[in-house]
C-alpha cells in the first residue's frame, strides 16, 4: 500500500544526503530523508566528552576557492560555516618539522630527505608528467612499481607509503601514481585522463594551502549550516529508519521499503555504501555488481589527546605527517584553529593512522609508541584519550578500480557519496558526487535546466 509520496527519497543522512537534500527541497521538490542511526551527519559530525568537542576524525577541507561545497555553500546555504583562514602541513621526523613540499620549488630544500633522494623525487616527478602526455598508463601504475627503477631509499619510500595511505587509503602498491600527483596537487585532478599536465606542472611555484581551511566549531558545523539552510515545509527527516530493500518495476525506481515502512517517490537517491547495493536491489546486471563488489575500503583509527597545556612542539595552525615509522600518523591539533574545541588553555590534537589488520588494540599502542617517538614530551600533557574507529572514505583510490557514475543502471535512482566520484577527498569528493547527480537528475527532467 502507498505510504506518502514524495518527490525525492534519500537513503543516508550523511553530508552527501544532506547536500543533495538542500538543493531539492530549495528546487522546491519534496524530499524525504531517510537515516538508520538516531542522528544526522553520518561521518561529519562533532560530539562532546569533558569539554573536548571531537569531530568524527581530524578534517581539513579541501578546494574552498574554486571546489564544488563552496559552490553549493554560495547557492544554496543560508546559514554559511566558516572556515580558518590559515592552514598549513607539515612533515615531521626526529630531528625537525618542516613544510610538506607542494611545489618543486620547495622539495628541492625539503631537507628531511637528503639531497640525492630529493633528486630522485623531483626526476620521477616530472618524467610521470611528462610521460603522461605520451602513454596514459604511465599514471595507472601502482606508486610502488613507478618508483622503483629510480631506486629510491628506504626512508623516501616510507614516505612516500605514508602519503599515499593519507591520499588513498591504501598503501603505495595499491595506490594508482596519478592520486599521489593529484592529490597533493601536483596534476589537475578533474582532467586526469586528459593531455596537458605538463602545462600545469611546470608552473608549479603557485601552492594551495589558501584552499584549504578547518571548519570552526568543528566538522558538523558544515552538517549544520546545510540542515538549518533546508526549507522545513519541504523536507522530512527519518531517523531509526534503515532501508532494507529498494522498490524497481521494469528497471524503473519506485520506492523503498525500510524495516518500518514503505515509501514511493518519482526518483531516489542512495548514499550508502555501494558495495551494499547489491543487497538491497533484486536483478542487477552482473557485470555492473561485480564492479561494485571490486570497491575497496580502508578503515582508520584516530586517537584524540586532551591535553593539560599547549604543547611547545605543536604550536602550529594546520596538520603534520608523522612517517617514518610501522604506524605512520596524520596529526590535526584542532583546538589550534578553533580553541573553543578544547577546554581553556588546554589542546585538543586528533592523531589518525590506517588500520592494516583487525588487531584495534596493537594498532592504538603502536600508534602512542609513534608519538611518543615523535613528541616525546606529549606523555606529562595528556589528561584525556578517546579512540574512533572509522571508515574515512566508502571506497579506497586504488590500481584497477573504476567508481561507479552517479547514474546507476536502474533508471531515476542516483548515486552519492566517496565511492561514486574519485576527485580531490572526503566531503569535497561528496560534494562533486552531489553536484554530479544533480546534473544527470536535471538531464532526467527532474528538474528545470
Ligand atoms: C578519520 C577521518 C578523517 C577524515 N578526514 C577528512 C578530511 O580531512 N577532509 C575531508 O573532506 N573529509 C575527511 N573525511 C571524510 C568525510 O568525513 C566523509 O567523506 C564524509 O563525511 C562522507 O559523507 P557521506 O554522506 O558520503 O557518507 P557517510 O558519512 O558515511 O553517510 C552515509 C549515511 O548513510 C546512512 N545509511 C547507509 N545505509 C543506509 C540505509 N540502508 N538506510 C538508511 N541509512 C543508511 C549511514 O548511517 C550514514 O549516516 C574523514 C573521515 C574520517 C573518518
Amino acid at each position: 500500500m502507498k505510504n506518502k509520496n514524495y518527490d525525492a527519497i534519500i537513503i543516508g543522512g550523511g553530508i552527501s544526503g544532506i547536500l543533495i537534500a538542500l538543493v531539492l527541497s530549495k528546487k522546491n521538490k519534496k524530499v524525504i530523508v531517510i537515516e538508520k542511526n538516531n542522528i544526522i551527519g553520518g561521518n561529519c559530525r562533532t560530539y562532546e566528552i569533558n569539554g573536548y568537542c571531537l569531530d568524527t576524525g581530524p578534517h581539513i577541507i579541501t578546494s574552498l576557492i574554486n571546489g564544488p561545497l563552496i559552490e553549493l555553500i554560495k547557492k544554496y546555504f543560508t546559514v554559511i560555516p566558516r572556515f580558518s583562514s590559515i592552514n598549513t602541513y607539515y612533515v615531521r621526523d626526529n630531528e625537525k618539522l618542516q613544510e610538506f613540499p607542494l611545489t618543486l620549488l620547495q622539495l628541492a630544500c625539503f631537507d628531511i630527505l637528503p639531497k640525492k633522494e630529493r633528486l630522485i623525487m623531483s626526476t620521477a616527478m616530472i618524467d610521470a608528467v611528462a610521460n603522461s602526455s605520451l602513454n596514459k598508463n604511465v599514471l595507472q601504475k601502482s606508486v610502488y612499481n613507478y618508483m622503483k627503477k629510480y631506486n629510491p631509499s628506504k626512508k623516501t619510500l616510507r614516505l612516500i607509503n605514508a602519503i599515499s595511505y593519507f591520499l588513498s587509503g591504501k598503501s603505495m602498491k595499491e595506490t594508482p601514481t596519478w592520486r599521489l600527483l593529484g592529490g597533493s596537487g601536483y596534476i589537475d585532478e578533474n582532467n586526469r585522463n586528459k593531455k596537458g599536465h605538463f602545462k600545469k606542472f611546470i608552473k608549479f611555484a603557485k601552492h594551495n594551502y589558501l584552499s584549504q581551511g578547518y571548519p570552526l566549531g568543528g566538522i558538523q558545523s558544515i552538517t549544520d549550516c546545510a540542515v538549518n539552510s533546508i526549507p522545513k515545509n519541504n523536507a522530512i527527516f527519518k531517523l531509526n529508519e534503515k532501508v532494507i530493500k529498494l522498490i524497481a518495476e521494469n528497471n524503473i525506481i519506485k520506492g523503498v521499503q525500510t524495516d518500518k515502512n514503505i515509501y514511493y517517490s518519482d526518483f531516489v537517491i542512495y548514499s550508502g555504501f555501494m558495495k551494499n547495493l547489491p543487497d538491497i536491489i533484486d536483478n542487477l546486471d552482473e557485470k555492473y555488481k561485480t564492479e561494485l563488489l571490486k570497491l575497496k575500503q580502508a578503515k582508520s583509527l584516530t586517537l584524540w589527546l586532551g591535553l593539560k597545556k599547549k604543547l611547545p612542539e605543536v604550536s602550529y595552525i594546520g596538520s603534520e605527517i608523522y612517517f617514518d615509522a610501522d604506524v605512520p600518523f596524520w596529526a590535526v591539533p584542532v583546538s589550534n584553529f578553533d580553541p573553543h574545541l578544547a577546554p581553556e588553555n588546554k589542546q585538543l590534537i586528533g592523531f589518525t593512522t590506517i588500520i592494516k589488520n583487525d588487531n584495534t588494540t596493537e594498532t592504538v599502542n603502536k600508534l602512542k609508541d609513534t608519538i611518543f617517538t615523535a613528541m616525546p614530551s606529549i606523555k606529562d600533557y595528556i589528561e584525556f584519550e578517546h579512540t574512533q574507529i572509522t571508515i574515512p572514505e566508502k571506497a579506497a583510490v586504488t590500481v584497477g578500480v573504476e567508481f561507479p557514475s552517479p547514474k546507476s543502471p536502474i533508471k531515476n535512482l542516483y548515486l552519492v557519496g566517496t565511492d561514486t566520484d574519485m576527485r580531490s577527498m572526503g566531503i569535497t569528493r561528496a560534494a562533486y558526487s552531489v553536484a554530479e547527480a544533480l546534473r544527470f537528475i536535471k538531464e532526467d527532467g527532474f528538474l528545470d535546466k
